[in-house]
């Protein structure tokens, strides 16, 4: 059977990635060094026409694995001194083994993707993966076939396991028996009409996205600040609340107390400004609180003390 609607002769990779949490003297910081890469090669019509496994030789936190590495992957350091091979070599292993143009790469969440670009950033200096041409989120388009939030996301195994596919033949958290599983799921999921929706390009702009660390804005002075998200209107009567004091930022976001000049109702408001690559995420909340909660914390932004720290709702 002949799948049609996507590019004829498209080749599936479908990789999955085990790693090490280890500290890196170049970066000053931990960072997940591979130890294990696992892939399949499709045809265009779904069907396995090769596969890839190296074990990776550990460089980093002097080779020591962490107990729940070891327990997940049934990895050893022994295994990984015999028979694992330098980064390096086993990204060049895998250039050659990818080859040509038309092939798209799929992982189970981008993961494995982000660790495969910072472990290449590390060992060999390039701020791109050079052998992807394609890409594609297998996760995501799973969450978008089953309709499902994006804050929910759904693990492999319980992924297949929604698919009806049997793990029992797979060994979980094994880099290639990974892979083999997420093969099964694309072919499950695979549908012509919206597969290409989800293939993104590996340009530069890619791979800067998969760097990328958001973080929260704390000058309200920012130009990405929509100063519109500034005001706080009284959910009861429905007009703008006077704001009491001044703009703090607090960790989550900023934070000022309001009153309703309306109904009288008072609380804090929170409003917290994260820079994303190409966006900018706004969060709001608003606590109502009594006229002696005001006064405490008043109180404390006056002494510009912090106030007391409340668990997250
Ligand atoms: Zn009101």
């Amino acid at each position: 059977m002949k799948r049609q609607g996507f590019e004829g002769n498209m080749i599936y990779i479908v990789m999955d990635l085990e790693w090490n949490s280890a500290y890196g003297w170049k970066i000053k910081g931990f960072m997940n060094e591979i130890i294990e890469i696992g892939a399949v090669m499709l045809d265009e019509n779904l069907r396995q026409i090769s596969t890839f496994s190296a074990l990776v030789r550990s460089q980093l936190g002097g080779g020591r694995l962490r107990s729940f590495v070891k327990e997940l992957t049934n990895i050893t350091r022994e295994e990984l001194e015999d028979y694992g091979i330098p980064f390096t070599q086993a990204a060049a292993r895998l250039r050659q083994w990818i080859g040509g143009l038309d092939r798209v790469l799929l992982t189970w969440g981008d993961g494995d993707i982000r660790v495969l670009l910072s472990n290449t950033r590390y060992f060999t200096g390039s701020r791109q993966v050079p052998y992807l041409r394609s890409y594609m989120d297998l996760q995501q388009y799973f969450m978008h076939r089953f309709q499902l939030p994006a804050a929910q996301q759904v693990g492999l195994a319980a992924a297949a396991e929604r698919l009806g596919i049997d793990c029992t033949p797979f060994d979980h958290h094994r880099a290639l028996d990974d892979s083999r599983l997420g093969a099964e799921c694309l072919r499950q999921l695979f549908r012509a009409a919206d597969f290409s929706d989800f293939v993104r390009p590996c340009n530069v702009s890619f791979f800067a996205r998969l760097e990328y660390k958001p973080r929260m804005i704390t000058d309200l002075r920012n130009p990405l600040v929509d100063q519109a998200q500034l005001i706080h209107t009284c959910q009861t009567c429905g007009v703008p609340t006077e704001r009491l004091n001044d703009w703090r930022y607090m960790g989550r976001g900023f934070q000022a107390l309001f009153r309703c000049p309306v109904c009288g109702a008072t609380g804090k408001a929170t409003v917290g400004f994260k820079k994303l690559y190409d966006s900018v995420s706004v969060k709001r909340s608003f606590r109502l609180l009594r006229p002696e909660e005001m006064e405490t914390l008043a109180a404390r932004a006056e002494d510009g003390k912090p106030p007391a720290e409340e668990p997250e709702a």
